[in-house]
């Protein structure tokens, strides 16, 4: 255990697990891989398990594809299959920060069962919170790298060398559904089920909420000083 976690006592039986939670644009990946390295935990983002399935053309990635290119979420009994193998490797032994997992009550549902039946709980959901308009001018100014996946932004987190990747240099790339039309359509669909899971864990009182409009370290200064209690 870190300083910086506080020394908090992970779930009972010692994985520590983590939930962010926020639209597209949130901030949500960033502050995800930021917590992962401060404290020590694998970071799980669904989304990225799904672009890598697409990648290698399985059958995962061929049965989400369509829902994804919509901007819908893909079905939950996919979604919860793939995740649950995902929290169960060794990677996530420690603990886990989950990003963009659960997205809906019977996600949510699903994690609870799998956690108690381990004896394990979530310990804290972080709902990182920005107003929908500021949220589309930021998802249009995202850039990935096709290579080793590392996320950039054309303003408030430039590569050194424009639309190069800072570690292996390939060509910046903008993911398809990071195109204005489809983030309104994510927006659309994916804001409610969102919110549920948020009321669901709330009924817990486990939930912080953070203000994502401040500038990325701030934010997760704040999302540390939260877990610390
Ligand atoms: P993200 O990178 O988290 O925005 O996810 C990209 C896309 O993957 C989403 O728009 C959904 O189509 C799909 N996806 C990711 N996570 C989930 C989830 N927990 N449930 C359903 N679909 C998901």
């Amino acid at each position: 255990m870190t300083a910086a976690d506080g020394g908090r006592a992970a779930s009972s039986a010692g994985r520590r697990i983590l939930l962010l939670v926020g639209s597209v644009g949130a901030g949500k990946g960033t502050q995800a891989a930021a917590l992962s390295k401060e404290l020590g935990l694998a970071h799980l983002a669904s989304g990225n398990l799904f672009r890598q399935a697409l990648r290698e053309g399985s059958e995962l990635g061929e049965r989400a594809r369509v829902y994804m290119e919509r901007g819908d979420l893909v079905p939950d009994d996919l979604t919860i299959e793939m995740f649950m193998e995902e929290l169960s490797r060794p990677a996530a032994a420690r603990g886990a920060i989950l990003d963009g997992f659960p997205r809906t009550v019977a996600q949510a549902l699903a994690l609870d069962a799998t956690l108690a039946a381990r004896g394990e709980q979530i310990e804290q959901v972080i709902s990182i919170e920005v107003p929908v308009e500021e949220l589309v001018a930021r998802v249009a100014g995202r850039r990935v790298c096709p290579r080793c996946g590392t996320p950039y932004h054309v303003d408030s987190d430039p590569p050194r060398v424009a639309g190069r990747c800072d570690n292996d240099g390939a060509e910046l790339q903008q993911r398809d559904d990071d195109r204005p039309e489809v983030v309104r359509a994510r927006l659309a669909k994916q804001v409610v089920p969102m919110l549920e899971v948020i009321e669901h864990y709330e009924q817990r009182g486990i939930v912080q909420h953070v203000d994502g409009r401040q500038p990325i370290d701030a934010v997760t200064d704040k999302i540390l000083e939260g877990l610390r209690g």
